[in-house]
């Protein structure tokens, strides 16, 4: 965790990224995830030889057939997902990792963020970009996301960084009374989607995307 704006070679062009992010006219990005966008550093989430694309809003490809997300998406996703510190947070499809670190900026040291991811080679890329950065409150475990990860449920808030044919039951379970999570749903055409757990679940629509295929049970 860094508690000073992080300084590195990057900086200027991290800083133009986020300022063009707090710019966007259809979306409003919360000042705290502008803030944690600040923070990490995306070149080192993505192949070294990308280093120098890592501040471009757009996806980049991580290997098996797998990328990261937008930095767009992911702080479009962050500001739905309203996270405040300290909250227990689960997110399927940890992939570089470099979403969990913002999650782990955004819950701070008295949170906790677990991550499943369901191939191995990505779940090592992960660990190694977030041990190389510091956050050692993200927990990235193998497995299918799509049965949650009921060992250290319930969760204040869940996110799925792919998308869905339908909401899974495991994780509506698995998320707290009051909980959040955002979750893209569709195959051919996706639409994220912000889901309220009270006393019966809600689902509010937040527009289309673009994800990779949520594989598994009760995915794809
Ligand atoms: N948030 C990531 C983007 C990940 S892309 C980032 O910031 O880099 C989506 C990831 O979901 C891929 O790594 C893919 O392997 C993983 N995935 C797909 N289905 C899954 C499942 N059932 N359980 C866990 N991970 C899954």
């Amino acid at each position: 965790m860094h508690h000073k704006t992080r300084v590195d070679s990057f900086e200027p062009i991290r800083a133009r990224l986020v300022n063009s992010l707090q710019g966007r006219i259809d979306t409003h990005i919360s000042k705290q995830v502008l803030q944690a966008m600040m923070q990490v550093p995306r070149h080192l989430f993505v192949r070294e030889s990308d280093a120098s694309h890592a501040y471009e809003d757009y996806p980049l490809s991580i290997g098996h057939k797998q990328t990261i997300s937008a930095p767009h998406m992911v702080a479009i996703m962050c500001t739905l997902l309203d996270v405040q510190k300290g909250m227990n947070i689960l997110e399927i499809g940890a992939g570089s990792g470099y979403h969990s670190a913002i999650l782990a900026e955004l819950t701070g040291p008295t949170g906790k963020v677990y991550s499943v991811e369901r191939i191995p080679e990505l779940l090592k890329f992960a660990r190694n970009n977030l041990h190389n950065t510091g956050y050692h409150n993200v927990i990235i475990t193998t497995g299918d996301g799509t049965l949650g990860l009921p060992k250290h449920a319930p969760y204040d808030r869940i996110t799925v960084a792919c998308a869905a044919p339908t909401i899974p039951p495991p994780l509506i379970e698995q998320l707290k009374q009051g909980g959040k999570m955002v979750i893209p749903i569709g195959e051919s055409v996706q639409d994220l989607y912000l889901v309220h757990k009270n006393d019966t679940i809600s689902k509010e629509k937040s527009g289309g995307v673009v994800f990779v295929p949520l594989i598994g049970e009760h995915g794809f």
